[in-house]
């Protein structure tokens, strides 16, 4: 018999599927994901719940006790049902929500997106199917999704947090295929040996593989694999890759774009490329004092806060170098983790912090003019300051991507792909426990938890702060790199972690 998990497996890749059935176990996938489907869950039997729901349990009566006990409530249409269990000998789903409809009923398959996906598709056709061959056809089929443009009002009060899309008429001929879907899958199952499928995007999608590192060691190896270009590629560059270049030397650059070409022509070449005097001319005319400035935040999918919507960024954190036209370099930050939203306290400390003139150094400003201007909206009163913190942002990463690369970036320029080439003294590698931007927000999300004790929130506050810091130092850095100067950088790594 197969599961809804194991066919939407095999409609992924076969060769994950047969892994799953006959390979090691897999090591976890990521598990704030896992949590966060977890949680969209409890909130979809606090919304879609009422005084008479009932949650069907087969983790400890057994699917044979799930089903006759589905099969009962069925026959009566009377109330809402979490987890009912559907399926033959064949197949065998638990539907999210069933509940009662006018003429019929309807399942509700709900998921942590802010959308319909086609995957999601698959697996409410997959549920439906089991549906039927239970011998209860649902009348609506609906995905219930994440309804990004509501505002929570606070007071526990959730009932606005999905949106619900009805998807009957779409998965009509999916459920139809489900029984080929089935016997396919089974004969994957029964094969000797795994099917022969290299790595690609589907490794990814619509879920990360976790066979991926064994399946790409297995992988034929490349030299200057096409997967370090950046970007998308071009169709007549896919078409290539289908047809089997897996080295960027099988590409040539009509098929790629200038970024693409150049990243190639680096690593044939096997050689950094450093502009030194365009990237001085660059930074040359951003004002002192210099704020070089990073946020972190938390987008927790069900919100936290009165006023807040789901999957908003929400900062938590900033950490501040001030670089004087003297060169006296200081440090500032501001984190907020007594479990109270922290935006209109860090609005504040923002605006303290950068103080009102000298440019406001990021790296990718995108992300940090994106949360000012939210904030600036929800803080009508502090929207002059805050906007005009926004106006003297500068970035650093055009710079980097215009002036520099090296092979060992692999087509990212990301700061963390950058500062090991550029400057290899400040290291990340170094700090303990929070280590990248999502280590960051399990962090945080742990330490404003109820159940968090005290020794444990003041070791991650640690981290945050320690990390935090390390990437407004790692900017002054890389700026002292491109300005060429030589005291700044020298003070910059005088301030970082020490083995
Ligand atoms: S890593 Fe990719 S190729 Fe390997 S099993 Fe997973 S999806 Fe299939």
């Amino acid at each position: 018999m197969l599961t809804k998990s194991q066919l939407m497996s095999w409609r992924q890749c076969p060769k994950r599927l047969w892994l799953e059935t006959h390979g090691d176990p897999a090591p976890p996938t990521d598990s704030s994901k896992l949590q966060r489907g977890e949680t969209v869950g409890r909130m979809a039997r606090v919304v879609f719940g009422d005084g008479d729901a009932v949650t069907i349990d087969r983790r400890s009566a057994g699917r044979r006790s799930a089903l006759d006990q589905t099969a009962t409530e069925m026959a009566s249409l009377g109330r809402t049902l979490f987890e009912a269990a559907f399926g033959d000998d064949d197949l065998a789903a638990y539907a999210d929500v069933v509940r009662p409809a006018a003429d019929g009923w309807e399942l509700l398959e709900v998921k942590d997106a802010g959308s319909v996906k086609t995957h999601h598709l698959d697996d409410v056709a997959i549920q439906a199917a089991a549906a039927q061959r239970s011998g209860f056809a649902p009348k609506r089929i609906c995905i219930t999704h994440v309804d990004t443009d509501w505002t929570y009002p606070g007071g526990d009060d959730y009932r606005g947090l999905f949106a619900i899309a009805e998807v009957t008429d779409d998965v009509g001929a999916l459920v139809a295929s489900v029984g080929d879907w089935v016997a396919e899958a089974k004969a994957t199952i029964a094969l000797p040996t795994a099917p022969a499928r290299p790595t690609g995007p589907h490794c990814d999608t619509p879920y990360p593989c976790a066979f991926y590192e064994a399946c790409a060691a297995q992988d034929p190896t490349a030299t200057h694999p096409i997967q370090w270009l950046p970007g998308a590629l071009s169709k007549a560059a896919k078409e290539l890759v289908e047809a089997g270049a897996r080295e960027m030397e099988d590409l040539p650059d009509e098929v790629l774009n200038e970024t693409q070409s150049r990243v190639k022509a680096q690593t044939l070449a096997g050689v950094a490329r450093f502009d030194e005097a365009e990237a001085a001319a660059d930074v040359a005319d951003w004002t002192a004092p210099l704020h070089f400035l990073d946020f972190e935040t938390a987008n927790p999918v069900v919100p936290l806060w009165a006023g807040t919507r789901p999957y908003a960024q929400i900062p938590f954190q900033f950490s501040l170098h001030l670089l004087e036209a003297d060169g006296t370099l200081a440090h500032t930050e501001c984190l907020l983790t007594d479990g109270n939203d922290p935006s209109r306290r860090f609005a504040e400390a923002l605006i303290a912090a950068c103080r009102s003139e000298g440019a406001v150094v990021v790296y990718n400003a995108g992300f940090e003019r994106g949360r000012i201007k939210d904030l600036a909206q929800r803080y009508e009163a502090l929207a002059p300051q805050l906007e005009a913190i926004a106006a003297r942002l500068v970035d650093l990463q055009p710079v980097a991507k215009a002036r520099y690369y090296h092979p060992d970036q692999r087509g990212s320029w990301s700061i963390k792909k950058v500062l090991p080439c550029l400057v290899p003294e400040l290291r990340y590698d170094l700090l303990d426990g929070v280590k990248e931007g999502g280590m960051a927000i399990e962090a945080y999300l742990k330490l404003i938890h109820p159940n968090c004790s005290p020794e444990r929130k003041a070791t991650l506050e640690a981290q945050l702060r320690r990390y935090c810091h390390l990437d407004t130092l790692a900017m002054v850095a890389l700026w002292a790199r491109f300005a060429a100067n030589r005291a700044v950088l020298s003070a910059a790594l005088n301030a970082a972690p020490r083995p």
